[in-house]
């Protein structure tokens, strides 16, 4: 399926799927962009309309058929696809496209294969190409990472259909006055082969900038298949891929699908994913939704929340996925795609969206403390670091699991009867400590040479504790 008709039968398809996250994400990027080019809303009577006709017009998506058959062509001599025509020399192997496949001395992760053997299909190398903007990390020979510098945290709010999921992510003018990277004037894709100057970095540069400058040469006559899909390959020799625009640095950037912290008055970063495929994804993830702070896209979709007509009886839950990729020295660790749904009636009651967000910065607190408390442990235990270590990884694993289980019924609870969340918030904390008691205080009690009854009690103070700096509930 192309781009055009994609966005034609938007309202008829549930969502963009793809074996690798990285290309998942990417092509929504690309999809925004291009509407975003196609048909820019002027502000939120505009974006309304669209929203109430439940899908794009089709003139405006004829438009952008018409204007793309300039830019996205793969193999286009003059202009194409997310590529620069005068890049050279053509030194790199195809693999140093897609961050899955082994190349160089990296460590192979999830295929082996050589550089010299490495043919892609266009599909592949297109899917690839798109998901450089979002996930390009630095490379050797000076080479930067992309606009976000090391891939963060991506937040996506999805709808029930891949038209209200483009709508909810595209910017609406005027809305959010804190975000200057919504629709600055002059913003353009990168596709348009120029940038808009020296001013904040706007929605389409943002999402289509180029880390890197590429170009591929189509193999004539080749037998090879593809590496990631088997299709006949088009792509098997070497590539131009040279440093192409560093991060900006010295231009204002809020990437619409970020979550940005400021750590004890340093300037606001990325939060990023961590080295583990982590067991605290539930902690950040409802926090972009729930806090004032958050992505500047949820932060779009709580105004339109708040300003209340819009969304009735067509969306009653928000869906949030979220693309965590993570490397270091392979070129490719891990990489997952979570869902977070969310019920908008809790959007709409600010108060019990401040409460439920309080309970998460608990559970941090909470999870920081239990920490702690394994240190305290191995200490007062002189037990061997790797076996009081593994018993306790395994027992805050353990608890943090059955937090996550018991959050979400709190969410779920919370929203069918708001006026119910203070009683449901004080259940889901005795829920919590029965969770932290149930498997950590084994963990404790287990190390010698602390009488089980000594380190029992002493646990139990830790958590008394804890709860109490938390406010009882
Ligand atoms: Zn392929």
């Amino acid at each position: 399926m192309g781009l055009k008709e994609a966005l034609l039968e938007a309202h008829a398809l549930r969502e963009v799927a793809d074996a690798s996250p990285l290309a998942t994400f990417g092509l929504y990027r690309l999809m925004l962009a291009a509407l975003q080019w196609a048909m820019p809303l002027k502000d939120l009577a505009a974006w309304r309309a669209v929203w109430k006709a439940r899908r794009f017009p089709p003139d405006a998506l004829d438009d952008l058929a018409r204007r793309g058959r300039l830019c996205f062509c793969l193999f286009d001599i003059s202009s194409p696809f997310y590529q620069d025509a005068t890049a050279k020399p053509f030194d790199n192997p195809v693999s140093a496209l897609v961050p899955d496949l082994p190349g160089a001395t990296n460590i192979a992760h999830f295929r082996h294969s050589s550089d010299d053997r490495t043919a892609l299909c266009p599909a592949c190398c297109a899917r690839s190409l798109v998901a450089l903007p979002a996930f390009c990390t630095s490379g050797g020979s000076g080479k930067q990472p992309s606009i976000n510098e090391a891939p963060p945290w991506y937040f996506l709010p999805c709808g029930t259909s891949l038209f209200q999921t483009l709508m909810l992510n595209l910017p609406i003018p005027g809305l959010l006055p804190d975000w200057p990277s919504a629709a600055p004037s002059g913003d353009v894709p990168t596709w348009e082969g120029h940038t808009s100057g020296p001013g904040p970095v706007g929605f389409m540069e943002g999402l289509t900038w180029q880390p890197r400058r590429v170009l591929l040469k189509p193999t004539e006559n080749t037998e090879a298949k593809c590496r990631l899909c088997g299709a006949p390959a088009a792509v098997k020799h070497k590539i131009a891929f040279l440093k192409g625009r560093p991060p900006p640095r010295d231009r204002c950037w809020e990437d619409p699908h970020v979550l940005w912290r400021a750590e004890r008055g340093a300037r606001p970063s990325p939060v990023r994913p961590g080295r583990e495929p982590a067991a605290s994804d539930w902690r950040v993830a409802p926090r972009a939704m729930l806090a004032d702070d958050g992505p500047p896209i949820v932060r779009q979709i709580r105004e339109l929340v708040r300003r209340g007509d819009v969304f009735g009886e067509t969306l009653p839950t928000l869906g949030l996925q979220s693309f965590a990729f993570y490397t270091r020295q392979m070129r490719y660790s891990h990489a997952a795609v979570t869902a977070w749904p969310l019920p908008l009636v809790i959007l709409a009651e600010p108060e019990v969206a401040d409460a439920l967000r309080a309970e998460l910065d608990f559970a941090e607190v909470l999870m920081k403390d239990l920490g702690k408390a394994r240190l305290w442990a191995e200490a007062a235990a002189h037990v061997g670091r790797d076996e009081s270590w593994a018993r306790w990884q395994a027992a805050l694993v353990a608890f943090e699991a059955q937090a996550e289980r018991a959050f979400g019924r709190l969410i779920a609870e919370v929203a069918a009867a708001p006026a119910d969340a203070a009683r449901r918030i004080a259940a889901w904390r005795r829920a919590l400590r029965g969770a932290a008691e149930r498997h950590c205080c084994p963990a404790s009690s287990a190390l010698r040479p602390l009488t089980s009854l000594e380190a029992d009690r002493r646990f139990r103070d830790r958590l008394n504790r804890a709860f109490a700096a938390g406010g009882n509930r």
